[in-house]
């Protein structure tokens, strides 16, 4: 099974992907969980991105290009993989046609997880972290200690770019350079929208009900 989450900021993207991740054995390529680690790690590329994820902007397509490049050739995309945050512009989404095709694994299908705006700012200015990938809300989806990762037990913290203005930012940038993928991909006939305002079990389902279909 080879797919893509699409979605602005927000959207339940990583919560979906987790679960989706395990449920169907396939690895979860988050390009914001790879950047961040970066960033945590203080390497080079980290101390590049940074400078970008901090103001809300998207760190440029040549760097992201090669990091999905090698990321895809790991052998444990050998049965399929789980794009998160990838591609975000009409350029990452010619570059990830052409390495799918020299790896001979195109896409199924690309989910599009639709939230309006307002709920996607409640979201976001809620959202608790953690290092491990997993993301709570304090109100929509607690973990069971406050403050605590279920999965890995590690301290929650808040994104410095969930902060409300940075919010603004990122959902700018999401209308301008993301979603003219929406027709790149419908044009490509690989496009499943899915309304994201439900529960994450509800919204969980409908994708299932969809990627059952590539099994
Ligand atoms: P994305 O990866 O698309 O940016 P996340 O999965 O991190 O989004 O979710 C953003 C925030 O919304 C998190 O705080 C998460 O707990 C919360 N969330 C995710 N899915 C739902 C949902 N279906 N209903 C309410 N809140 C949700
Ligand atoms: P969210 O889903 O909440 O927007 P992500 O974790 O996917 O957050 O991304 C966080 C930040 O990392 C983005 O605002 C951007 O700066 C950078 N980033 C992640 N993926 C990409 C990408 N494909 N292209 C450019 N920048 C990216
Ligand atoms: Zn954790």
């Amino acid at each position: 099974m080879n797919i893509a989450l699409f979605g602005p900021p927000g959207a339940g993207k990583g919560t979906q992907a987790k679960e989706l991740s395990k449920y169907y054995n396939i690895p979860h390529i988050s390009t914001g969980d790879i950047l961040r680690a970066n960033v945590r790690d203080g390497t080079e590329l980290g101390l590049k991105a940074k400078q970008y994820m901090d103001k809300g902007e998207l760190v440029p397509d040549e760097v992201l290009i090669g990091l999905i490049r090698n990321r895809l050739t790991e052998p444990d995309c050998e049965t399929g993989y789980l794009l998160d945050g990838y591609p975000r512009t009409i350029p990452q989404a010619d570059a990830l046609t052409g390495i799918l095709s020299d790896i001979n694994k195109p896409l199924d299908a690309v989910i599009n997880i639709e939230v309006s705006d307002d709920e996607l700012v409640k979201r976001l200015s809620g959202r608790r972290s953690c290092t491990c990938g997993e993301s709570y809300h304090v109100v929509f989806n607690p973990p069971e200690k406050e403050g605590v990762c279920n999965a890995c037990g590690a301290e929650l913290y808040q994104r410095d770019d969930d902060k409300e203005e940075v919010i603004r930012q990122r959902l700018s940038v999401y209308n301008e350079k993301t979603k003219p993928l929406i027709n790149y991909y419908d044009d490509a006939g690989i496009l499943v929208n899915i309304d994201g305002t439900g529960a994450v079990d509800a919204v969980f389902a409908d994708i299932c009900k969809v990627m059952d279909q590539f099994k």
